[in-house]
C-alpha cells in the first residue's frame, strides 16, 4: 500500500517475515557494497587507468591477504591444508587473467568489477567443462579469487557495516551468518532483507543478538534508499517507510505492551520448568559464542543443548587452534555447570561458509559437502576439535555431538576418531572424560529412520528440525518463495519426531529437540505430549516456553499430541497447539511471530 505520509515523502508499507521480535525505527543504510552485488558502469577512455590501477591495488591486497591466511592455516592445523591456498595465490598470479582483465577494459569500456567477473565467468565455465578433475576443480579456485578481489574492490561488506557511528536500520539483499555475527548493536538497531526466512542461520542469529528483523521481503532493498526513515516490526513481518505519527504512536503502543508482559515473565528466572501435575522439562539453550551465556544464565536456561561451535571459525582471518577452543569450551561448561553442556562439532556448509578455507561452488550447498561430512573428509581439523572438547570434558557436563548424521558408517567413523584423538591425549598424560557422552543430531530423514541402528552406538539424540524439515518436505530453509511449505508440523515429520523419541527411550537413552520449532512457544505443549525429554531453545524464549509449561496439565499436552498424530494436515496441527495456548497462557500469543 503507498500512500504520503505526513513529511510530503512516499510511505510504502512491505509484508515481509518477521524472524526476531521487537519494532525498530530509525533511518536506513541500504548495504549494497556485497561482492556479488557491484554495479555495472560504463566508462569513459579517461577512467581505464583509474580501473587498471584500482584492480592492481585489489591484487596486490588479495595475494597478501592469500598469504596471511595460509600462514595462519599452517600454524592452526599444518602445512597440508595450507597447501591448499598455493593454487589460490596461483590463479591471483595469472598473468593470463590479468592481461585479459586489463584489455578487456579498453574494449568492453566497463568498470573493472564488470569486466573481471565477465573473464573469471569463462575462465571457470571453460574449467568445468574439462574431463580431468584436477582441471574442473581450479574452477573453484577462480571463484574463490574473484570473490575476494571483487571484495576487496568493494571495500569489503563487513567492514561496511562496522563503519556506522549513529543507529541505522541495515537493509540488503542478503546478509550472511557471519556478517549477523558481527553487527554492532548500539548501530544496528534492526535489519530488513530481501531473502531469508525464519530458520535461515541470519534470522537465528538475529534473534540471539535481540535485533529486531524482517526478512523475505523479495525487493526491499531496490525500493529504499539510505536516509529513508523506516519502521520493522519483527513479530509480524511488517515494513512501513516514513511511516505517520499515527503509525509510529500504534506500533510504540504494541511494543511497550509486549515488553511489559515480558517483563513479567521476567519473574520465571528462577523458577522450575516444571507442570502444573509436576512433569519437568529440561530448559537448556543454543548458543553461538561464549559471550552467549551471559544470556542463557539471564533468561533462566539450565544448561547448553547446542554450542553451533562454527561461530568460533567464522568473521576471523584463522582457524581456531586446540588451546583457544579448550579454553572457550571449558568457560562455556564451568559456568552452566551443573546444566549439561552440548558442543556440536564444526557444522559447515549450507548457509555457513568460512572465507580461510576453500569450499567448492555447489548448486545444492545444503545437500552437499558440508556437517560431519567436511569433518570427516578434514581430520586434521576434526581431531582439533575433538581434542579440544575431549579437553574440557574434566567438566563432566561436557558432551560431544556430530551434526548432519545420515547413516551409521559416519557415526562409527567419527567414534574412531574420537578414540585416537582420546589415545593421543593419553600419551601426553592429558586429563578428559573417558566417559564423554556422545549423541547425534537427527535432522537428514535417513537418520530419523533408522535411530535404530544408530542408538546402540550413542547417549543421546537431539532432533534438528530445521533441517529435518527442510530434508523430509524438500523445502529449502533460507528460500522465502516457498516458506509456506515449510511445515514442522507436518504429518510426515510427527512421525519421524515420534519414531526418534521413542526408538531412543526403548534403547535407554534421552531425545532432545534444537530445531527452532523448539522454541516455539506454541508447540511446546505438543513436543512434551510426544515425549521430548531435553528442549534446547535460544535464550530469549526461555521465559515464553517456561510460562507456558508452568501453565499446562502434563495429560493436556498428551491429549494435544495424540489428536496431531492422526491429524491429516500442519493447519490442523497448529490450529489446536493455538487454542491450547491461548486458552492456558492468551498473553503469550501477543508475544510470538
Ligand atoms: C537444526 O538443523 O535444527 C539445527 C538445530 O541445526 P542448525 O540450525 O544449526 O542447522
Ligand atoms: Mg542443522
Amino acid at each position: 500500500m503507498d500512500q504520503p505520509s505526513e513529511s510530503g515523502r512516499k510511505s510504502i508499507q512491505l509484508q515481509g517475515i518477521g524472524v526476531s521480535p521487537g519494532v525498530a525505527t530509525g533511518p536506513v543504510y541500504l548495504l549494497t557494497t556485497d561482492e556479488d552485488r557491484f554495479v555495472e558502469r560504463d566508462i569513459g577512455e579517461d577512467e581505464i587507468a583509474r580501473e587498471i590501477a584500482r584492480f592492481e591495488d585489489a591484487l596486490i591486497l588479495t595475494r597478501k591477504q592469500i598469504h596471511e591466511i595460509q600462514a595462519q592455516v599452517k600454524d592452526a592445523i599444518g602445512p597440508d591444508s595450507a597447501s591448499i591456498f598455493d593454487a589460490h595465490l596461483l590463479v591471483a598470479d595469472d598473468r593470463a587473467i590479468v592481461d585479459e582483465v586489463i584489455r578487456g577494459l579498453y574494449v568492453r569500456k566497463k568498470n573493472v568489477e564488470t569486466v573481471l567477473r565477465e573473464v573469471s565467468d569463462r575462465y571457470m565455465q571453460a574449467l568445468m567443462k574439462v574431463e580431468d578433475d584436477y582441471l574442473r576443480e581450479r574452477a573453484v579456485d577462480v571463484r574463490d579469487v574473484t570473490r575476494r578481489i571483487l571484495r576487496n574492490l568493494s571495500g569489503g561488506s563487513s567492514q561496511a557495516i562496522a563503519r556506522f557511528t549513529e543507529p541505522h536500520i541495515l537493509v540488503t539483499n542478503d546478509l550472511a551468518p557471519s556478517d549477523t555475527a558481527v553487527l554492532d548493536k548500539d548501530h544496528v538497531i534492526g535489519f530488513a532483507t530481501d531473502l531469508g526466512s525464519p530458520t535461515s542461520h541470519t534470522a537465528i542469529m538475529a534473534r540471539a543478538l535481540g535485533i529486531p528483523a524482517v526478512v523475505g521481503l523479495h525487493d526491499v532493498s531496490v525500493r529504499i534508499s539510505t536516509g529513508d526513515q523506516i519502521l520493522i516490526d519483527g513479530n509480524t513481518g511488517v515494513l512501513i517507510t516514513n511511516p505517520s505519527r499515527e503509525q509510529l504512536e500504534r506500533y510504540g503502543k504494541v511494543e511497550e505492551s509486549r515488553q511489559a508482559i515480558r517483563s513479567d515473565l521476567e519473574t520465571l528466572r528462577d523458577q522450575p520448568a516444571e507442570t502444573l501435575d509436576g512433569y519437568h522439562v529440561v530448559l537448556s539453550c543454543n548458543i553461538e559464542l561464549e559471550k552467549d551465556v551471559d544470556q542463557v544464565l539471564d533468561n533462566g536456561g539450565t544448561g547448553v543443548g547446542l554450542f553451533r561451535t562454527e561461530y568460533l571459525y567464522l568473521s576471523r582471518k584463522s582457524l581456531p587452534s586446540e588451546d583457544e577452543q579448550a579454553a572457550i569450551y571449558e568457560a562455556v561448561a564451568a559456568r552452566v555447570a551443573p546444566g549439561p553442556t552440548v558442543i556440536r562439532t564444526l557444522d559447515l556448509g549450507g548457509d555457513k561458509f568460512l572465507s580461510q578455507l576453500r569450499m567448492p561452488a555447489e548448486i545444492n550447498p545444503f545437500m552437499g559437502w558440508r556437517a560431519i561430512r567436511f569433518c570427516l573428509a578434514q581430520p586434521d581439523i576434526f581431531k582439533t576439535q575433538l581434542r579440544a572438547i575431549l579437553r574440557a570434558s574434566i567438566h563432566k557436563n561436557v558432551k560431544i555431538m556430530y551434526p548432519m548424521i545420515s547413516n551409521l558408517d559416519e557415526v562409527l567413523r567419527a567414534n574412531e576418531l574420537l578414540e585416537e584423538c582420546k589415545s593421543e591425549l593419553r600419551a601426553l598424560d592429558v586429563p578428559f572424560n573417558e566417559k564423554i557422552d556422545v549423541g547425534v543430531m537427527i535432522e537428514v530423514p535417513s537418520a530419523a529412520l533408522t535411530t535404530h541402528l544408530l542408538a546402540p552406538h550413542v547417549n543421546f539424540f537431539s532432533l534438528g528440525t530445521n533441517d529435518l524439515v527442510q530434508y523430509t518436505l524438500a523445502v529449502d530453509r533460507v528460500n522465502e518463495r516457498i516458506a509456506y511449505l515449510y511445515e514442522p508440523t507436518h504429518p510426515a515429520i510427527l512421525r519421524l519426531i515420534k519414531n526418534t523419541i521413542d526408538v531412543g527411550h526403548e534403547h535407554g537413552i534421552w531425545t532432545g529437540i534444537c530445531g527452532e520449532m523448539a522454541g516455539n512457544p506454541l508447540m511446546v505443549p505438543l513436543l512434551i505430549g510426544m515425549g521430548v525429554d531435553e528442549f534446547s531453545i535460544s535464550p530469549s524464549l526461555v521465559p515464553l516456553v517456561k510460562d507456558v509449561v508452568r501453565k499446562l496439565r502434563y495429560s493436556q499436552a498428551e491429549d494435544l499430541a495424540e489428536v496431531a498424530m492422526t491429524s491429516e494436515s500442519a493447519s490442523i496441527v497448529n490450529e489446536r497447539c493455538r487454542e491450547l495456548v491461548g486458552q492456558i497462557a492468551p498473553e503469550i500469543l501477543e508475544l510470538v511471530t
